[in-house]
Parts: structure tokens; C-alpha cells; sequence
């Protein structure tokens, strides 16, 4: 499987669709899911192309963890949350719908299920939500 530079989060990284950001360095950015599945849903993803975990290479590894990690205590304290669920699928089989490496950030209250998925979420709202989680990132 090769990497398709159509993708829609390359379109994103090279600023062809716009994308409400929430944290980047040199080699990651976080934006949220336009669909988001929980308040603060995001996605971080490495600036240089790969397709999954599959054929990701151990910098990019890193360099993404590093920033799930950052990202992760930042939602917990800006949106008081009480845990994260860190999700990541590799290929369609195993539940990837678009081919450019990312973990999902989603952020998790006590007795709230995560929404179904594909269920477009209000751009305001998720906005402000952005807003709260980089305000705590140091
Ligand atoms: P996957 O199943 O590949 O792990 O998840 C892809 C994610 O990308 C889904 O959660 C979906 O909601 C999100 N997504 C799809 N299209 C867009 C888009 O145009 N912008 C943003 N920000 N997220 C998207």
C-alpha cells in the first residue's frame, strides 16, 4: 500500500482545506474532527506522510506520541475531563477511513458514551472547545 498525497489530511496540512488547529511543532499538528464523536475530539498527526502505524517510521512514531501525549493533559484540564480514549486503526479492515497516520484524541466524562460516528458536530462550539484544550497546552 502506498501513501495518496490526495488525502484529505495532506490536503489539510498543506492549508487546502481549512482546519480548526489546536497545537503544532516541526513535525506534528493537531486539529479537531469536524464529526467528533466527544466534546474535544482531535486528531494528531505527523507532518510527513505515512499511512498507518504500518509503515510509519519510529521518528514519526515519537514525534506524534510526544503530541497525543501534550494534547491529551491538556483536554483533561481544559475541558475537566475525567480520561481519554486514544484511538488509532491501521488499513480498512482494521477501521481507517483516511490513509495519513493519526490518533484520535477524545476526551471522556463519567457515564457519557461516545456518539455514533459521522455526525457532523456544531463548528462554533467545536471552535471554543479548541480554544479551552490550547490554552493549557505549555
Ligand atoms: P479513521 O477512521 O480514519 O481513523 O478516522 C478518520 C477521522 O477523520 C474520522 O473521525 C472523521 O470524522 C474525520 N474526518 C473526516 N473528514 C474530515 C475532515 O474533512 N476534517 C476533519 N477535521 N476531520 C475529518
Amino acid at each position: 500500500m502506498s501513501y495518496d498525497d490526495q488525502n484529505i489530511f495532506a490536503k489539510i496540512l498543506r492549508g487546502e482545506i481549512p482546519s480548526i488547529r489546536v497545537y503544532e511543532d516541526d513535525d506534528t499538528l493537531c486539529f479537531m474532527d469536524i464529526f467528533p464523536r466527544a466534546d474535544g475530539h482531535c486528531l494528531v498527526i505527523p507532518k510527513t506522510p505515512c499511512r498507518n502505524v504500518l509503515d510509519a517510521s519510529e521518528a514519526q512514531l515519537t514525534s506524534v506520541m510526544a503530541s497525543v501525549k501534550k494534547v491529551a493533559n491538556a483536554a483533561m484540564v481544559g475541558l475537566s475531563a475525567d480520561g481519554i480514549t486514544i484511538q488509532q486503526f491501521n488499513e480498512g479492515p482494521g477501521g481507517q477511513e483516511v490513509f495519513h497516520l493519526h490518533f484520535h484524541i477524545l476526551p471522556r466524562h463519567e457515564g457519557v458514551a461516545l456518539r455514533p460516528p459521522g455526525q457532523a458536530g456544531d463548528m462554533d462550539a467545536i471552535k471554543k472547545i479548541a480554544e479551552k484544550i490550547a490554552s493549557h497546552i505549555g
